[in-house]
């Protein structure tokens, strides 16, 4: 049977609601997820290398790659620019592999009019206490930041009945499970399948 296309992917919610966290567990287990690795002007956090975690860019840099339509979508959250790099991502699904997108919700919606058929989730937190209990944890953000991700924490949340699925990261291990049946039941999609049926038809009668 001719191959399938591999699934577009878009997890998006709040900051510090664990996406990357869930990400990375999501990458240790045996998948066929692969992982896009975004561009940002944002300074790198410790521990964070250049070309997994991101791409950091200079803002000329980042604005050059715009203009060169490098770009599947980018936004800017937080007075810095983030975007997914095309060709990667592109690729990946010709060749049949699932991609993981972890992005904020603009994009997000960016996405949706490009992609109509990816599979867009949002990772909701157990609650909004605990989303600021997770940022203020992380240790990395500013006061201003920290005030300033709950702001856009609080109208991320909004947006999430733009979403196909709604994923609560009460534990790790649990909302990657989500994610997988998700990714299962979308490969078993009536409409991935039936093209390919059809032409099997065809070629039996
Ligand atoms: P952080 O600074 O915490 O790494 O990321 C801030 C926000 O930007 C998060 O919500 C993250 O999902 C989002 N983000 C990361 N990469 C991209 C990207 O390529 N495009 C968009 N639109 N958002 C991104």
């Amino acid at each position: 049977m001719e191959n399938e296309k591999g699934l577009l992917l878009v997890l998006s919610g709040p900051s510090g609601v664990g996406k990357g966290t869930v990400c990375s567990a999501l990458r240790n287990r045996e998948s066929n997820i692969v992982y896009s690795v975004s561009a940002t002007t944002r300074a790198p956090r410790a521990g964070e290398v250049d070309g997994v975690n991101y791409f950091f860019k200079s803002r000329e840099k980042f604005q050059q790659m715009i203009a060169q339509d490098q770009l599947l979508e980018w936004a800017e959250y937080v007075n810095n620019y983030y975007g997914t790099p095309r060709e990667y991502v592109e690729s990946q699904i010709e060749q049949g592999n699932d991609v993981i997108l972890e992005i904020e919700v603009q994009g997000a919606m960016q996405v949706k009019e490009k992609f109509p058929h990816g599979v867009f989730i949002f990772l909701s937190p157990p609650s909004m206490e605990e989303l600021k209990n997770r940022i203020v944890g992380r240790g990395t953000e500013t006061d201003d930041s920290i005030t300033n991700r709950m702001t856009v924490a609080t109208e991320e949340i909004d947006m999430m009945e733009h979403y196909d699925y709604v994923v609560v990261n009460d534990e790790v291990e649990l909302a990657c499970d989500r994610i997988q049946a998700i990714v299962l039941a979308e490969h078993c999609k009536k409409e991935r399948k039936i093209k390919q049926y059809r032409k099997l038809l065809k070629e039996v009668k």
